[in-house]
């Protein structure tokens, strides 16, 4: 039987990439989203199409009750969960910290931070032999901002993935006896709808010249260095924050 994987957030961007490479290697994927129900479809019939095996799942990663339903969804549907990809992420509109507003802030460290860490503790519930499980990998997705700190623009969310750094160095260490890896990837500008989200839909173009590149990543690079943290050959791999960001 497949291996059993959840990725957060997989309706489009580095998820859902990640979600296609992932299938192709063999993982039975559980792609969440949060509104987009047809997106989500579309990446699962894509899988199928394909060969592999995938299920679209619905939860908000910030609500605890839509995240626990989800969990037993895919213990039902998918069987006993090996992978976690906590890759749900949003940014804000670019604002200096002396005009943030508490609605924003508490979005910004519900879906990033909490969200990750709702997910990460029924992951580590169904993979750590601690529990019963057989063993498990976990990847977040973390942002070359965690290191940056995005001044002017959105110092909340770099502080929100900095958060998710010291979390990964912290459970991977906490789990590492248990069976179960934990990893970061640090992505730095990629092209994917997050941006316009944001309200700044050519940010990959305009920050392109300050990358040691000279350009943008893509989502199926980012996905790359993931499904590989994930895998087998990442046997002693743990607690590592890795930079996918042409030198950025
Ligand atoms: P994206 O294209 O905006 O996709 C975001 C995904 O997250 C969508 O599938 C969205 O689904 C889902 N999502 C949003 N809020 C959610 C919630 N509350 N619960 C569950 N799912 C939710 O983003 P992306 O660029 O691929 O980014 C993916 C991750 O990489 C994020 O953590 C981001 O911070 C990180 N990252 C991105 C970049 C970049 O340059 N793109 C750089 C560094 C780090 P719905 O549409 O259904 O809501």
């Amino acid at each position: 039987m497949d291996k059993v994987l959840l990725i957060t957030g997989a309706s489009r961007g580095i998820g859902a990439a990640t979600a296609r490479l992932a299938a192709r290697q063999g993982w039975s994927v559980a792609v969440n989203y949060a509104t987009n129900a047809q997106a989500a479809e579309d990446v699962v019939r894509g899988i199928r199409e394909a060969g592999g095996t995938a299920l679209a799942v619905q939860a908000d990663v910030g609500d605890e009750a839509q995240v626990l339903a989800m969990f037993q969804t895919i213990d039902t549907e998918l069987g006993r969960l090996a992978g976690l990809v906590n890759n749900a992420g949003v940014v804000d509109v670019p604002a200096r910290v002396d005009s943030m507003g508490l609605a924003r802030l508490q979005r910004m460290f519900n879906i990033n931070v909490i969200g990750s860490f709702l997910c990460a503790r029924e992951a580590v519930l169904r993979m750590s032999t601690r529990h019963g499980g057989g063993g498990g990998a976990i990847v977040n997705v973390s942002s070359a901002a965690a290191r940056l700190g995005a001044a002017g623009q959105y110092v909340d969310y770099a502080a929100a993935k900095g958060a998710i750094d010291t979390m990964t160095v912290g459970l991977a260490r906490e789990v590492a006896a248990e069976g179960v890896r934990v990893n970061a990837v640090r992505p730095g500008l990629i092209e994917t709808d997050i941006h316009a989200s944001g309200g700044l839909p050519d940010r990959v173009r305009d920050l392109s010249p300050q990358v040691p590149m000279q350009r943008g990543g893509t989502a199926n690079e980012v996905a790359q260095a993931i499904v590989w943290l994930l895998s087998d050959e990442a046997s002693y791999t743990i607690a590592t924050l890795m930079d996918i960001s042409g030198g950025r």
